[in-house]
């Protein structure tokens, strides 16, 4: 039973009102990018109005103003994932952004054949930089393998912690398939043998309650776009002693105590890790989707996406001739989120673009996880993905349309 008005929520998304052709929009790729709210459209459209004005510089009000919104958000951030204190959040640019910082700031701490180990469902954003750190440095990252149902393999990682690594990079949940890391449990093991663990919020932070210090990891990282908040802002959080001993990717201005000639200064944190002037609209845009998002009921509506997913699984099971990824074995075991499937035989592109004629937005292709479709075996696949909004009006319409494409091809 539905304890809440749950159209009164998806009414607030202005984007969702729409029709394309002769259907109404069918957005299934919030895994991709969510959609916004008014109340953050309306944030960010009263800063550039009434208080635009670079952070941190200038005596005057509308400065005061935008740096007192600016890092207001810092802390609401770092209390949304409870973080200790809150210069352990940096602002960056979004996940890729975030990673990338950590990856190029420890280039200085590994030595050559230093081990990173890397999950396999990861995202090419938590992959290729510790590429580029491995060859900055001589270290090598090993893959963490899969289970035939596509799970971390608890059995491999506990063999690869035998190797020592410095780094453990993981993902919360997996942005192609839905599946989900236990991540205190992984965290934990890594750091019984002294490796450094980042985990990959990107996919969890919309769908999960995240608390940083439960999960215990040394670095979090996620975007704000695919939690209901603007692009072009992101987070790294990270516990205070790790993020203070990374060497900054950028420098320049306001990450600086003293410049001279002959000898820079770096500020403290989180100034030494925020060079340049910062995506100061999408900063505020996210403290109003943090803020849209915490006076929403968020336990029902994990409970309503958990059933939404289950329902979906089950109408594609139902429709026949369809292939699904990332299912657990263990039937305890649900995906968060997203659904990732094939009609048999056929190009997952193929059905896509068939798909988006009746309106319907789903992902197709690799989904920035080759690593993963490799060891799938698939070229790829479609994606589903819903968020607080979607309704089983959505999946319906999905489904039947799903159910032309079928015909039409088979
Ligand atoms: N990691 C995961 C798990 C993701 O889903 C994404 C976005 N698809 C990213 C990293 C990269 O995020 P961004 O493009 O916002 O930097």
């Amino acid at each position: 039973a539905v304890l809440f008005d749950h159209q009164a929520i998806r009414d607030q998304f202005p984007a969702l009102k729409q029709t394309i052709g002769d259907y109404p929009l069918c957005y299934l790729d919030t895994a991709a990018t969510s959609q916004k709210p008014q109340a953050v459209i309306d944030a960010m459209t009263e800063y550039y109005q009434l208080n635009n004005a670079n952070v941190h510089r200038a005596a005057h009000q509308l400065s005061a103003r935008a740096t007192q919104q600016y890092e207001a958000v810092r802390q609401q951030v770092a209390e949304f994932i409870n973080a200790q204190r809150q210069d352990e959040i940096i602002f960056t640019h979004g996940t890729t952004e975030s990673i990338n910082m950590v990856a190029y700031g420890l280039t200085s701490q590994l030595k050559p054949n230093d081990v990173i180990l890397v999950d396999t469902a990861a995202h090419h954003a938590n992959i290729v930089p510790w590429q580029e750190l491995a060859k900055r440095t001589g270290a090598v990252i090993t893959p963490i393998p899969l289970t035939a149902d596509a799970q971390l393999d608890m059995a491999a990682f506990d063999r690869l912690l035998t190797l020592k690594p410095k780094m453990v990079a993981i993902c919360h949940v997996s942005n192609a398939l839905g599946t989900v890391n236990c991540v205190e449990e992984l965290v934990a093991k890594a750091k019984a043998v002294g490796a450094l663990t980042l985990v990959d919020g990107a996919q969890a932070i919309a769908h999960l309650s995240v608390d940083v210090q439960k999960i215990d990891c040394d670095f979090y990282v996620f975007s704000g776009h695919k939690m209901y908040g603007p692009t072009g802002v992101g987070i790294l959080y990270g516990r205070y002693q790790q993020l203070d001993q990374l060497t900054p990717m950028l420098t320049g201005g306001e990450m600086i105590k003293t410049v001279s000639f002959a000898y820079t200064e770096y500020g403290a944190l989180p100034n030494r890790l925020e060079a340049g002037t910062p995506a100061i609209a999408e900063v505020i845009g996210l403290g109003a989707a943090i803020r849209f998002l915490q006076q929403l009921p968020r336990e029902p509506l994990w409970v309503h996406e958990q059933q939404l997913i289950q329902y979906l699984q089950q109408q594609l099971q139902q429709l026949g001739d369809i292939e699904l990824y990332g299912i657990a074995n263990d039937k305890n075991a649900t995906n968060i989120a997203a659904v990732a499937f094939n009609i048999k035989g056929e190009h997952h592109q193929d059905v896509g673009i068939l798909l988006d004629q009746q309106a319907i937005a789903v992902r197709c292709g690799h989904h920035c996880a080759m690593p993963l479709m490799a060891s799938l075996n698939l070229g790829g696949c479609c994606r589903a993905s819903i968020g607080i909004y979607t309704n089983k009006q959505d999946v319906d319409q999905f489904i039947h349309a799903l159910n032309a494409v079928k015909e039409l091809l088979l």
